[in-house]
């Protein structure tokens, strides 16, 4: 069997981890049987939909490299063939206009509360055959009143749920639109869809659509719900909540692969695995694999491995990834010609792209003022240091980390003075920051001409 599978978000907010977490999932068992991968927009929430979130998603499946097949499917656009079965259930008396006025469905839900039991349509209008004109309906999926429907998941195993704790649930609003449980079954069928991954919130809607899908006789699909996601407070994701937006985390100097890397790592029983290949993590995945607890999202854990990916994912791909960041400080990248220097120095050091940024333009910034009595603090004889310092560099020929080490040592050793006062004053010299960076890497990169500029100016105060 071709496995066929669909990542089906809504357009109404940005995706989280959560979202991505099935797509990357339906993505990659789709890749990993040699199947397809679709995507699917259900645009049919008229109030919440936004073009903006259709284009974002387009942009982060992108970002993450989770590239689908076909065109992209939109539900908005069958609207018709939607309608084409509705009418179908109708005539074949497996669906009925509900013509109940809100405030009734309102009292019975009332009735079942008061009566302890799951509020449910008590199926007025069930088998009255009404049809009136100019008279706003809902239409109503007959559901058995019978019987239980079973099914197997790949994850959370059989599952069993009673027909009579069912309702008639609609499948078209007053407003003509069909509902969300509807349109599923509707599309999956039509996209051919052999596996279907989701969230375990969906699984309460599993049992509605296999008896839609049974009235119409279409092939019911495989299910694979995940389970629940929660962030560092055990609730639950959602999209108006920014911390775990995927936006949020481009923004904030992730990668691609740091996602990817611990969402499947997230997916495997032993998630301190030490693998970080993510050719590797992608060829061991698989469901069995899969514990159906909740998974808490550990902050720490996607800091740690965005560093090991800054520091693996090479110097060129790294160029590409940062280029939004420099573009969004102003920076043209294309007039930085010490680059790779920069990423020698810096990147074992941080964890996000936006701090090779911060250290460009450390470094880069020679507008800053030297306070006087700050340079008097370190040493009252620091204008002579300097000038020492000044000579022995201007003589230094090759200019490497090793070269500017032995100056430095050399000169505190001789002199008996101590190596974290002198580190701390050239230091603050030469970037107007007295702790940070290692000192031999600041005067590496900023350079032999660059160096003695800014120590000749210090002299100048
Ligand atoms: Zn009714």
């Amino acid at each position: 069997m071709n496995i066929i599978t669909r990542f089906a978000p809504s357009p109404t907010g940005y995706l989280h981890l959560g979202n991505i977490r099935v797509a990357l999932y339906s993505w990659l068992f789709a890749r990993n049987n040699k199947g397809k991968f679709f995507l699917r927009i259900e645009d049919t929430d008229i109030k919440r939909y936004n073009k903006k979130y259709v284009d974002n998603i387009f942009y982060l499946l992108d970002w993450l490299g989770l590239y689908w097949d076909n065109n992209v499917y939109f539900q908005s656009k069958n609207i018709d063939l939607y309608n084409y079965y509705i009418d179908l259930l109708l005539n074949k008396g497996l669906a009925y206009k509900c013509y109940c006025s809100y405030e009734r469905l309102i009292n019975i839900r009332k009735k079942c509360i008061l009566s302890k039991i799951k509020p449910k349509y008590d199926g007025y209008c069930r088998n009255k055959n009404l049809n009136y004109k100019n008279i706003k309906y809902v239409v109503r999926f007959k559901n058995l009143l019978s019987d239980n429907v079973k099914f197997k998941d790949l994850i959370f195993g059989k599952l069993n749920f009673k027909n009579k704790e069912l309702d008639d649930f609609i499948i078209k609003r007053s407003n003509g639109l069909p509902t969300y449980n509807f349109c599923v079954v509707i599309d999956d069928n039509e996209m051919l869809i052999t596996d279907i991954i989701r969230g375990s919130e969906h699984i309460n809607n599993t049992p509605k659509q296999i008896n839609l899908l049974k009235s119409l006789n279409f092939k019911k699909p495989r299910y694979i719900h995940l389970p629940i996601i929660l962030d560092k407070y055990k609730k639950k994701l959602s999209k108006r909540n920014y911390t775990y937006n995927i936006n949020n985390y481009i923004d904030n100097g992730y990668l691609p692969n740091t996602l990817i890397s611990y969402l499947l790592k997230l997916g495997i029983y032993n998630n301190n695995l030490e693998i970080n290949d993510i050719n590797k993590l992608k060829s061991i995945f698989n469901f069995n694999n899969i514990n159906k607890s909740p998974c808490i999202i550990d902050d720490n854990k996607i800091i740690i491995l965005n560093k090991y990916y800054i520091n693996n994912i090479g110097y060129n791909s790294l160029i590409y990834y940062i280029k939004p960041f420099f573009l969004d400080k102003n920076i043209n990248m294309n007039k930085i010609n010490n680059i790779y220097k920069i990423f020698f120095v810096i990147l074992e050091r941080i964890y996000f792209l936006y701090q090779i940024v911060d250290f460009y333009i450390l470094i880069n910034n020679n507008n800053f003022k030297l306070d006087l009595n700050v340079l008097n603090k370190f040493n009252l004889k620091y204008n002579i240091i300097i000038k020492i310092f000044i000579k022995k560099f201007n003589k230094l020929y090759f200019w490497s980390i090793q070269n500017i080490k032995y100056i430095i040592n050399n000169y505190v050793n001789k002199n008996n003075l101590k190596n974290k006062y002198i580190y701390s004053l050239l230091r603050y010299i030469l970037i107007g920051k007295r702790h940070g960076i290692d000192l031999f890497k600041i005067i590496f990169i900023l350079n032999k001409k660059e160096v003695l500029l800014r120590l000749n100016n210090c002299c100048k105060i």
